[in-house]
Order: C-alpha cells, then structure tokens, then sequence
C-alpha cells in the first residue's frame, strides 16, 4: 500500500522538476510526505564558461586619448604654512575629490609607455611624490603605516576605494623617507603596491646652474641609488625645482666614470596638465603642484569641474 502511494508521486515529482528548473529535495517538493524516495542525484553544474562582466563606466565624458593628463606633485605633508605642504586631511580630499571626478591612478612610466590600465570614462592621474619626506612614509612600531603619512591616508582610502589603489611615482632623495632600517621593507611595499621609484638626484640641485661633470654626478648617483634597490632599467626622473641642465642632451643618456647612465622620461616642477602619451615631450613632462592658488591643484580640479579642461579619457 505504502509503495503504491509512493509511486504515482516520484511520477509526479519526476515530471515536475524540469518545470521548476530547482534542485529542491526531494522532502521539500512533496511537503507533508514522507520522504521515502530517494532524492534524484543533484545536476552537475553545466560548464558554461564565466561571463565576465565589462567594467563600469567610470564616467559619462567621451573618450578621448587626445585630451590633457594630471600629474600631481606632492612633497611634504603636515600643518606648516607654504606650498610645500599639504595637510592629511587635504590629502584625503584631494584623493576624494579626484576619484568623484573619475581620475584613477597610474605610474609615470605606465603613462609614458602609454600602458595605462584604465576602466572605461576613466581619466589618468599620476600622483607623484618627491624629497622622499618623511612625512610620506612612516611606519609605525607595529609595522603599520602612520595613520597621518601620506601612505597611511592614501591607504585608508584605498581600502574603501579598491579602484584607486595606492600607484604612484616616488622621486627619491637618498634620505629616503629616513627610518633607515625600514627603507628595504618601504621598497617592498611600494613595490607591492605597483608605485614605482624614480630619481630625484643627490644632494637636489638646481641643475641649471651646475656645470656637466656636476650634472652628470647628480643624475648618476641617483640612478646608482635605484640600483641598490632593484632598478636596472632607464628610470623616471624628476629635475629639483624644475630647473634643466644647460647641455639639455644629458637628462636622456651620458657616459660617466666609465658607465651608461639613461634616462626614460623628465618631470618638470608645474604649472599645468600634461599632454596624453605620444603626444607629451618626454623628456619635459609638466606637473601640478599639490598647493592652494593659482596654477595649483586646486585651481585645475575646479577647472575641471566647469568643464574647461578637455581631459584624456579612456576608451
Ligand atoms: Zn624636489
């Protein structure tokens, strides 16, 4: 008798369980009888490969690979006055009000190489820091970054914004942010991040007023130092103050103490948006200034904003 029930409704269940297109039980399906019938084995899932969603527009804008390129210049961080420094919580703006523009981050090098991986609507931005200040890059006892180093800022953001992450340009002073014994594991972590190191010379002189064999010393010994760190290709370079050496052949390559020394791309010190890869003089790429007034930061994300500059925007 039990079984003759049970039949009719593994026929019933049978029929039924195309039309739902579910794996329920067996129990569940014939809710209030007793589960006797064996549950029917469960579908392996069909193996359609992984749709893979494309990225979300960043922004409206068209694109545009013709349009102008910011790249920031950052060097000391705290609450002195002058425009060599910016407050954290500035920089926490700055990285706020960039974002909601629709700037995400690249190096210098990935902008020069016109390797810039951007979602689509996304406007380049290369944050660049240089003097390796302290204020920069601090580690804590623990390990962790200073809550108010502009590392410490950049990576709370990061953590609620996983689309700007922590890729930047450092053009490094062989002070090298001091805490000496942690410079190995910052070099990691920049690294790690995919921010890049770059020269920023030794003893940072204007190179304008200096003559070749002290042109030439300062540009070397500033690639010497990436190479203690790893760097063996051409680097970045950024010219203290903005100022170019007279012989302007050498900030591309020279021959020194019996060695090459090349150089792959040269930042000056503002006032002004970049042109976009192919189109920028490498070897004199401008920059804007982190700084309140005129020329700064500030003046050009408002120029934005009114839609007065005509950005590059990714296809
Ligand atoms: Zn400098």
């Amino acid at each position: 008798m039990r079984q003759a029930t049970v039949l009719p409704l593994f026929g019933v269940f049978s029929a039924l369980l195309p039309l739902c297109g579910c794996s329920g039980t067996a129990s569940s399906a014939l809710s209030g009888t007793p589960a006797v019938v064996t549950p029917a084995p469960v579908a392996p899932e069909p193996r359609t490969p992984p749709v893979k969603e494309p990225p979300a527009r960043v922004t409206t804008r068209k694109a545009n690979t013709q349009g102008m390129v910011f790249v920031t210049e950052y060097h000391n961080f705290g609450y002195e006055k002058g425009n060599m420094f910016r407050t954290p919580e500035k920089f926490a703006k700055d990285l706020k009000r960039l974002y909601d523009l629709g700037f995400r981050p690249v190096t210098a090098s990935e902008y020069l190489n016109d390797k810039m991986d951007l979602p689509p609507g996304a406007s380049p931005v290369i944050m660049t820091f240089d003097d390796s200040q302290p204020t920069q890059f601090k580690l804590l006892a623990d390990g962790s970054l200073d809550p108010k180093c502009a590392m410490g800022v950049w990576e709370k953001f990061a953590k609620a914004h996983p689309d700007f992450p922590m890729k930047g340009t450092f053009f490094v002073l062989p002070r090298m942010w001091d805490q000496p014994k942690l410079r190995a594991k910052k070099v990691a972590m920049i690294k790690e991040w995919g921010s890049e190191l770059a020269n920023h010379t030794v003893h940072h002189p204007a190179l304008r007023t200096k003559n070749d064999e002290t042109v030439m010393s300062e540009v070397a010994g500033g690639i010497e130092l990436l190479r203690k760190y790893g760097i063996h290709e051409p680097a970045m370079f950024a010219m203290p103050y903005g100022s170019t050496p007279k012989n302007r052949a050498l900030i591309k390559q020279f021959k020194y103490k019996g060695q090459v020394f090349k150089t792959a791309g040269a930042f000056l010190a503002g006032a002004n948006p970049a042109p976009p890869p192919g189109k920028v003089n490498r070897y004199k790429v401008p920059r804007i200034l982190a700084q309140p007034g005129n020329l700064g930061l500030d003046f050009w994300l408002d120029r934005v904003e009114q839609g007065k500059v005509s950005l590059y925007v990714a296809p």
